[in-house]
């Protein structure tokens, strides 16, 4: 009786196994949102199709609950930039591949033990970094600011996400290459004699797809030009030359990871205050008599905030005075 239940239940697990391998899914379909879907989009259809669906609501309905897992399953992946980029350009495949590599005709090719052959493209490969300068004001570092920057770069074709067709189903494997990207060419030396050369599949420019109708916003590109605001926080303190870095801001590309956006500090000159180190330092003018009888001074805080210093007696030249840092100079004239 229990090895008998227990045959059933693998049954039933190899049976499900088999359904789960043949049924392509169609994340988007699945949460019912555009392949165009803003990160925000995707995460507020998971939300609300994942409370409809979730187990607690329909108690013993199988049916539910695999739509609650199979929810799940397509947020984990449309939620995850890197995730969704490899289901964008080699579906669900290429995520069970363990990353986007497999598809890669130099991968394949290089599994193949061929080796030799000089480019290497691995989908890791990351895309060049952006340096920018960030000009702020000495106020802005010591108040703290946000700053808010718009960067034009190139982004990946929202409407088709990087795979410059029409549709999904309009990615073809290039029946030229059977999807590996290159061929073989046998070439006679002599009579009797061959060398066999491995070169670039030209119908699919060895990428191993063909588009059967091309993406209308991009006309096939899989890129084009857009922008992209991002927000700039200085922090208080943050010293000129410090680098702030935005992984992944800079030109998108289906062929590579975005490179960094790096922003330097670039401090520009006060009229009053020099910074040194965690210090402001100022110059105040003061008059001979001042200088011999004493003075007050109300100065103005980078934060707008009056600063109040008094002497009462002689001031040297020169003199470095109170919690502040105020330089006092006699002016003779
Ligand atoms: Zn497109
Ligand atoms: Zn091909």
């Amino acid at each position: 009786m229990k090895l008998y239940s227990r045959l059933t239940i693998l049954l039933v697990a190899l049976l499900l196994l088999v359904e789960l391998a043949v049924a392509a899914k169609d994340y988007y379909k699945i949460l019912g949102v555009q392949r165009s879907a803003s990160k925000r989009e995707v995460k507020k259809a998971y939300r609300e199709l994942s409370k409809r669906y979730h187990p607690d609501k329909n108690p013993n309905d199988p049916k539910a609950e695999e739509k609650f897992t199979e929810l799940a399953a397509a947020y984990e992946v449309l939620s995850d930039d890197e995730k969704r980029r490899i289901y964008d350009q080699y579906g669900e495949e290429g995520l069970k591949q363990g990353g986007g590599g497999f598809r890669n005709p130099h991968d394949i090719f290089s599994q193949f033990g061929f080796g030799g052959f000089g480019h290497h493209h691995h989908q890791e490969k990351k895309g060049p970094s952006i340096h920018m300068t960030l000009d702020v004001t000495l106020e802005d570092l010591f108040k703290g600011d946000s700053i808010e920057v718009e960067i034009n770069k190139q982004i990946i074709c929202p409407t088709c996400r990087g795979s410059g067709a029409k549709r999904a189903e309009d990615v073809k494997t290039c029946h030229v290459c059977q999807g590996s990207g290159v061929k073989i060419v046998r070439q006679m030396l002599a009579p009797g004699m061959y060398q066999q050369m491995q070169t670039t599949c030209d119908a699919c420019s060895g990428r191993g797809k063909v588009v059967k109708s091309k993406c209308p916003a991009c006309s096939g590109h899989k890129v084009m030009r857009g922008s992209h605001q991002i927000s700039i926080d200085i922090e208080r303190g943050m010293a000129d030359g410090q680098r702030i870095t935005f992984e992944g801001e800079a030109d998108e590309s289906p062929d590579y990871t975005a490179g960094d956006v790096i922003f330097t500090i670039r401090t520009a000159p006060h009229p009053v205050f020099t910074r040194r180190g965690d210090n402001l330092y100022m110059k105040e003018h003061i008059s001979l008599k001042e200088a011999l009888v004493g003075f007050t001074r109300e100065i103005k805080q980078l934060d707008g905030s009056a600063v109040k210093v008094e002497r009462s007696g002689i001031t040297p030249q020169g003199l470095f005075t109170s919690h502040f840092g105020l330089l006092a100079e006699v002016d003779m004239a």
